[in-house]
């Protein structure tokens, strides 16, 4: 295939962005396709913005100037760019990525910095942490990351998404204790240690009827078994959880969940019927994405 065939008009660098610009201006907002021009190149050729920048009247050769060709191909047809270049970045960390797993979101980097305050306020000496639902394995690995005396567990019930977790965490030098288990399964739960200082889960709860409301990017390519709850059900995991916390979280201990915006009331109240005291936060778009809970009787708040 020559440059005609893939309509790049050369292999000059600031062609390539153009390309990339124009061929999926329909697609996606102009912010997105510069990120996108960003992240192909730092995939494709390992630059970083101002090597960018400094190379624009540069040439690329054909196999490089293929890989462009393909990925714009591939976003046309939604496929994530971290699907495209096999990764994302996770609070500072690269965390492999595949159709098994989740794409990490910044919704939950910000979980994982308000863990970490809290993490870093309690001064505790090995920290027990438990993260439920697990998939890529990013929430687990980047509190183990930061805390490098904690002992991190880490549960999914997905077998692929536990092998993509495990060479997540070797690759980024964290030791953590995988577990294959159903969180909706109390008996499988109770083979766990007895106590945990932090329970962080980041569960699937898109709603069936809120498939409609979902990116094609999203919808067509994160596992559906990592997303979807039965409208019937929508809170299953944040009961199963709840239940679990509520008689193993230590003295002082803290439950952080990512939750669904449009069902916060609902899951707050499910969480002080277990006898929580809750913190609703909202994520940097304003809307309700996280609750932290803990024991009355422990007396602590985030
Ligand atoms: N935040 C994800 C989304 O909007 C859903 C994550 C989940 O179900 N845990 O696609």
């Amino acid at each position: 295939m020559n440059t005609t065939d893939m309509h790049i008009p050369s292999n000059r660098v600031r062609d390539i962005e153009r390309y990339v610009h124009t061929e999926l201006a329909g697609c996606y907002p102009d912010e997105e396709l510069r990120m996108f021009v960003y992240m192909l190149f730092e995939a494709f050729l390992g630059w970083d913005k101002t090597q960018l920048l400094l190379h624009r009247d540069d040439t690329i050769n054909q196999s490089d100037l293929l890989r462009f060709h393909w990925a714009v191909e591939d976003l046309k047809q939604f496929r994530p760019i971290q699907h495209i270049i096999g990764h994302t970045d996770f609070c500072g960390l690269h965390i492999h990525v595949t159709p098994d797993v989740l794409v990490p979101r910044p919704e939950t980097e910000e979980i994982v910095a308000r863990l970490t305050d809290w993490l870093a306020s309690r001064q505790a000496g090995h920290p027990a942490i438990l993260d439920l639902c697990t998939g890529s394995g990013c929430i687990a690995i980047a509190l183990k990351h930061r805390f490098p005396s904690a002992q991190v567990t880490a549960v999914d019930i997905s077998p692929a998404a536990l092998a993509i977790a495990r060479d997540n965490a070797a690759a980024n030098h964290t030791d953590i204790h995988f577990v294959e288990a159903d969180v909706l399964d109390p008996v499988q739960l109770a083979a766990l240690t007895p106590s945990y200082d932090l329970i962080v889960s980041n569960p699937p709860y898109v709603m069936e009827r809120e498939r409609a409301d979902i990116q094609p990017n999203v919808l067509n390519y994160d596992p559906a078994l990592a997303l979807f709850v039965p409208d019937s059900d929508p809170l299953r995991f944040y009961r199963a959880i709840g239940q679990y916390a509520a008689t193993h979280l230590a003295p002082q201990g803290l439950l952080a969940l990512e939750i669904n915006q449009a069902l916060s009331t609902e899951t707050v109240q499910l969480l002080q019927a277990l006898g929580f005291d809750t913190q609703l936060h909202h994520d940097f778009r304003g809307n309700p994405r996280c609750i932290t809970a803990s024991m009355p009787s422990c007396n602590t708040k985030e």
